[in-house]
């Protein structure tokens, strides 16, 4: 018998295929009390832990061996001699018998004093061992929560990733070839994941509560990301049904990618640059199949996400930066530098107990303190931009002294690379991100040190009306159309002009077709939005009258709420 889950649909499109269920591998640790009677037996859990990790690593190391080699397999002996480190050992069982704690508690507290003198270490090496002891912290966790190592075999034919949560370390699942849909039991319109699935065009539904504990890998199931209904094992009609919204929307999508040698120009001649945001370098295809100009936004946050918990190589950023600027060429691909932090991306190397991440110690800021993180990825876009256009990009800037200072080690790269001798690009573009109002409303200032801009929505929306961009209860308050929000992207946009700087648009606002004629209006000229909306833009864009678009932005900047912002684009006039 078939089920029907309805949940929030995300990304859309439909999808048919069998399940391929997403363990939960990270559920929080919490000090858990144990009874003074238990405690040998909490122990005994933890020795049982290392016991199996022991015995999964030995597994791994002699595959690693056949496989890749000794390098590889040298990974793996650093991780089995920290399994039987005496001190991590002893510590651990200290605390849980002192602190009458569960052995995950002990372990982590032990893990993180661990950690913090890793991190203060110069020497690179030992620095590189505080990776692996993540790692193996990671599995210890879940083997103390009674978790099976690896993961399940793939079923054959389209695949619907189906988990509880998707995690930024799951993300390269997604990637993977034969996927076609996502449903995950949590999650909201704006999740990341939501951003990820509508990026590589899969269709998703989030929200579905208990679908996870309902599903086996290799279930039938349909994902209809248009409703947000799934469903799981359907009869023989519905199953039909899906596969007819399937075919029909694989149409709808080839359609689309035919317009894509049209210009994005208005019906009276304003030209509009469409460029696409992408996470992951397997998108580009999808981008130019729509017909971007290059990428405005590429977020590099996923080639470090990918690599944890190591950090990418200068070696790998100046591929991957430099494959990219090349399929695109002859137009730009803007790389954005390493946005961690706040609510979306978390990594091993942020501090988990700042009090407000979301205001703390994120992107740019986070870098300028982490030289070793951001140098290699300066240097690589270097020496990418010698080859083709690429551009960098600075995330979360607030003030102009951080430009000066990533200049600063820009040219101190650029020195040691001469040396080197390596090619590379002099005069790399360097632009920054408009996301925070403090930027908003020193513009002009910025564009005098910056090769140009680009609005990040997302952020400035949530900074700049103190609303938390994932928090469902204020949602309500997250009002892209608030006259706060168009004051500042109106103030942007003629900075840019009067400083002789391109202004771009990238955050998720982009895309939303019911403002593209607003946005025009407000002078916006470059668009970076995900590679299917491209498409979707390029049409209304088409459609549109620059002049009647101007006209519509003066009478909306004359509106005093979001609502009648709204009734005003909806052909109604501001209330007196
Ligand atoms: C933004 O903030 O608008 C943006 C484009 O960046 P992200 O969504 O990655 O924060
Ligand atoms: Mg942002």
């Amino acid at each position: 018998m078939g089920r029907r889950f309805g949940g929030i649909p995300v990304s859309p499109g439909t999808a048919v295929g069998r399940a391929f269920l997403v363990a939960r591998e990270w559920s929080p640790v919490v000090p858990s009390p144990v009874p003074p009677e238990r405690l040998d037996e909490e122990i005994g859990r933890f020795h049982e832990a290392r016991e199996r990790a022991r015995g999964e690593l030995r597994d791994l190391k002699s595959r690693m061996l056949r496989v890749l080699g000794e390098a590889y397999a040298g990974i793996l002996e650093a991780q089995l001699l920290i399994l039987d480190d005496p001190a991590l050992v002893s510590q651990t069982v200290e605390r849980i018998r002192m602190g009458r704690v569960a052995a995950g508690w002990a372990l982590r507290e032990t893990v993180q004093a661990f950690m913090r003198r890793f991190e203060s270490l110069d020497d690179g090496y030992l620095r590189e061992r505080g990776g692996d002891l993540a790692d193996v912290h990671r599995r210890l966790q879940r083997l103390l929560r009674g978790g099976q190592g690896g993961r399940a075999p793939l079923p054959e034919g389209p695949l619907i990733v189906v988990a509880h949560a998707l995690g930024p370390s799951d993300t390269m699942i997604l990637a993977r070839e034969g996927v076609a849909g996502i449903a995950t039991d949590v999650g909201g319109r704006t999740s990341h994941i939501a951003i990820l699935a509508q990026a590589l065009s899969l269709p998703a539904v989030v929200g579905l509560h208990d679908l996870s504990s309902e599903v086996r890998t290799g279930d039938t199931i349909a994902v209809d990301g248009d409703s947000g209904e799934v469903d799981l094992l359907p009869d023989r009609e519905d199953l039909a049904r899906a596969v007819a919204r399937r075919d029909a929307w694989t149409a709808r999508e080839s359609a689309m990618a035919e317009g894509r040698d049209l210009p994005p120009v208005t019906r009276d001649g304003i030209e509009v640059k469409l460029r696409a945001n992408i996470e992951l370098p397997q998108e580009v295809s999808a981008a130019l199949r729509f017909g971007a100009r290059g990428i405005g936004l590429y977020r590099s946050e996923f080639l470090f996400l990918s690599r944890a918990p190591d950090f990418p190589s200068e070696e790998e950023h100046y591929r991957t930066y430099r494959e990219l600027a090349e399929k695109v060429a002859p137009h730009p691909a803007v790389i954005r530098t390493l946005d961690l932090g706040g609510e979306k991306y978390f990594h091993e190397v942020l501090d988990r107990d700042e009090s407000n991440p979301v205001l703390g110690l994120r992107a740019v800021r986070f870098c300028l303190t982490r030289p070793d993180i951001f140098r290699p990825q300066l240097r690589a876009l270097l020496r990418a931009a010698a080859h083709a256009e690429v551009r960098a990009m600075l995330p979360l800037v607030t003030t102009s002294e951080e430009i000066r200072l990533v200049r600063a080690i820009l040219a101190e790269e650029a020195r040691a690379l001469r040396e080197r001798p390596v090619p590379f690009r002099e005069d790399l573009p360097l632009g920054v991100m408009i996301e925070v109002p403090a930027a908003a409303t020193t513009a002009d200032l910025l564009a005098r040190e910056a090769a140009f801009l680009s609005i990040g929505t997302n952020d400035l929306i949530q900074y700049a009306l103190a609303v938390d961009r994932s928090n469902e209860s204020v949602s309500y308050l997250y009002q892209p159309l608030h006259p706060a929000v168009l004051r500042m992207l109106r103030f942007i946009v003629r900075a840019g002009a009067e400083g002789g700087v391109p202004v771009s648009l990238c955050g998720e606002i982009a895309a939303d077709l019911s403002l593209t004629g607003l946005l025009v209006g407000l002078g916006i000229r470059e668009f970076s939005v995900t590679p299917r909306a491209v498409a979707a833009v390029r049409e209304t864009v088409r459609r549109l009258d620059g002049a009647s678009s101007e006209s519509l932005a003066a009478r909306v900047l004359e509106a005093s709420t979001a609502e009648e912002v709204e009734r005003v684009i909806r052909g109604g006039a501001p209330r007196e």
